[in-house]
């Protein structure tokens, strides 16, 4: 436990609820922990009820109280900058056109389907791609808006995975998370369960109790698909949680977003995924940040993503190597992106650019 917080009992620090309930939300109870810069004051006053603050006391004990480009104060402190014009102007609130028909559920590709289960999240991201929720209030599904879900699913047999979405579908009481998997388990063609949650990295004081736990394997096969961005997360709060839901046979991916400022540099991206793997947890995106309003500051450009790429390869074994992709804009789905290696072809003969810059000629030809 960091000194900030020295003066709880360890039992409240490793109590989720007491952990959510005693998140962080002014900027009064904000300084009394960390000295704020004034980009920081007036950023959480003129982003309320727009872009509003929470954030635990775990995850404010991650920030290095004297240093304001901490990259865990940039994730979780709202800035003045997220009201810039020009930057506001550069994006939208949905850039992926998640809405749809069915409020709450998007249909992107032919077998899977996401829906968002709730509003709340334990830490209000600053770059989250879904910040248009955030002035919605906090509540979770309704009945009567699952029952759609449920009936476009049904009539839809070609699904076969659902994503749980939010907000964070693991900050649903357990009763309701019961509910609808158990309901979305009784769909004979639905195969796959995959849940989005942060809370390994916001809150991991969440997977400390077997409630959650026994839920997610009961409803066996799930995966997890959580967001680690920077190697400072990867803390032994987080190496519990992660131990106790892969004892619970749930694999865990992750989805790390390029941040400007936070980890768009190799070699702190480097140390996250040989971090991630060292807790098992299998690096599988490095998405390239949306052009979300609000959170368009964050995005750095292709070529800063395709050197990252180029630095991990070779550095790390392949499979701690996320794939690079981007969102296309109108919701027309995710395509990876690749440092070019092989770089002519004449018939057979090809000529390659190996991982540390030597060129290699290789005739291949089909025997
Ligand atoms: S936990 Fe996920 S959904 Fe919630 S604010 Fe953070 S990035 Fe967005």
């Amino acid at each position: 436990m960091s000194r900030l917080f020295s003066k709880f009992p360890i039992e409240l620090w490793r109590d989720y609820n007491w952990q959510i309930q005693n998140r962080i939300k002014t900027r009064e109870e904000l300084e009394s922990y960390i000295k704020l810069t004034p980009e920081e004051k007036e950023g959480i006053e003129r982003t309320k009820g727009i872009y509003p603050m929470a954030i635990t006391p775990y995850y404010l004990s991650l920030m290095d109280p004297e240093d304001p480009k901490d990259p865990i104060r940039l994730q979780a402190i709202p800035r003045i900058v997220e009201l810039d014009e020009k930057f506001q102007s550069l994006g939208e609130p949905d850039a992926l056109k998640e809405e749809g028909e069915i409020p709450g559920l998007t249909h992107r590709y032919p077998d899977r389907v996401l829906l968002q289960t709730t509003t709340f999240c334990a830490v209000y991201c600053r770059h989250c791609m879904r910040k248009r929720i955030f002035s919605q209030g906090e509540k979770a599904v309704s009945h009567q808006q699952f029952d759609l879900m449920l009936g476009y699913i049904k009539s839809h047999p070609e699904i076969r995975e659902v994503l749980l979405s939010g907000g964070d579908p693991l900050t649903l009481s357990g009763e309701k998370l019961d509910f609808i998997l158990s309901e979305l388990r009784k769909i004979p063609h639905m195969e796959v369960i995959r849940i989005g949650t942060r809370l390994p990295v916001l809150a991991p004081q969440r997977f400390f109790k077997p409630e959650i736990l026994d839920i997610l394997e009961k409803h066996s096969p799930i995966w997890i698909s959580t967001h680690f961005n920077h190697p400072k997360e990867i803390t032994p709060e987080a190496k519990e949680a992660v131990e106790n839901i892969l004892r619970r046979g749930i694999p865990i991916l992750n989805q790390t977003v390029l941040l400007k400022g936070i980890n768009d540099d190799p070699q702190i991206m480097l140390e996250l995924m040989r971090k991630l793997i060292s807790i098992k947890v299998k690096p599988q995106y490095l998405f390239h940040c949306d052009p979300i309003k609000g959170a368009v500051h964050f995005r750095t450009t292709i070529d800063k993503g395709l050197e990252i790429m180029e630095y991990l390869r070779g550095r790390i074994s392949g499979h701690a190597i996320p794939t690079y992709a981007i969102d296309l804009p109108g919701g027309k789905g995710k395509v990876p992106l690749l440092p070019n290696y092989l770089l002519e072809r004449d018939g057979t003969k090809h000529i390659f650019r190996s991982w540390n810059g030597q060129m290699v000629s290789y005739e291949i030809c089909e025997p």
